[in-house]
């Protein structure tokens, strides 16, 4: 495959991916990115109905005392669909990302093979803050520099949903991430950057309204390559995610 001058884009659910032609001059095709092994919901948490009828109730006095009229038709279900609406947006922890498995690539651990580097994203992410228990959501992109094997866009999307599905902490959530690809890939260096908006913070009106949490973490070839963290960021400088 020749060099191409240009950066090459595919989309892939809404996640991009891009292939520089500077520095990462591999290009990858890749395989099949559908996962036979529901490692997304291995671990289903099981409430038990008495338990979810109690949680409801308690809700339901808690969303009362605070002023919400729970007699008309819009309201009579909210407790109930809250609770709903938590459990869905908790339920990275029924996944296990060690039965996630990569793909083996041609790498020959050459000269070429330590300064390929791949960049995924935005991927967009939603997740509770474990202090607040509000949201915080914001987008995730991947860097990575592969060495024996690879991992298709679509898992590292849900990779990065699995952990954000939780009542986590920004930092937590991209440290977690980058080992989970450090295990799985074993690659020569991974660089994960999250950007996210806590509404803990913007609905009390303790920060901007409109200001963004950032938080870099790097594994590997990036912690002591300077030119390889420039080139993530400044390639992540050229993407707009969240507009
Ligand atoms: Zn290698
Ligand atoms: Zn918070």
């Amino acid at each position: 495959m020749p060099d191409d001058p240009l950066a090459r884009w595919e989309t892939d659910g809404g996640a991009t991916r891009m292939e520089n032609g500077s520095r990462a001059r591999r290009v990858v095709s890749l395989p099949d990115p559908e996962e036979p092994a529901p490692w997304g919901e291995i671990t289903p948490r099981h409430i038990a109905p008495e338990d979810w009828l109690r949680f409801r109730q308690s809700m339901a006095e808690i969303f009362a005392a605070f002023g919400m009229d729970l007699e008309s038709p819009g309201t009579e279900r909210t407790p109930e669909r809250f609770l709903q609406a938590l459990y869905e947006a908790t339920a990275g922890y029924e996944g296990d990302h060690n039965l996630l498995t990569a793909f083996p690539t041609e790498c020959r651990c050459d000269d070429d093979c330590l300064v390929s580097q791949i960049i995924e994203g935005p991927i967009s992410f939603y997740s509770l803050c474990e202090h607040h228990s509000l949201p915080f959501h914001g987008v995730a992109h991947v860097g990575y520099v592969s060495h024996e094997r690879i991992i298709g866009i679509s898992k590292l999307t849900r990779l990065v949903r699995l952990f954000a599905r939780r009542f986590t902490v920004q930092e937590r959530l991209g440290e977690q991430i980058a080992s989970a690809l450090v295990e799985l890939m074993e690659p020569h260096g991974v660089a994960v950057r999250l950007e996210a908006a806590h509404l803990c913070t913007q609905m009390r009106g303790v920060r901007e309204e409109h200001s963004k949490t950032v938080t870099t973490f790097w594994r590997g070839r990036y912690t002591d390559d300077p030119e390889l963290r420039r080139e993530f960021l400044a390639e992540l400088g050229t993407r707009n995610p969240l507009t």
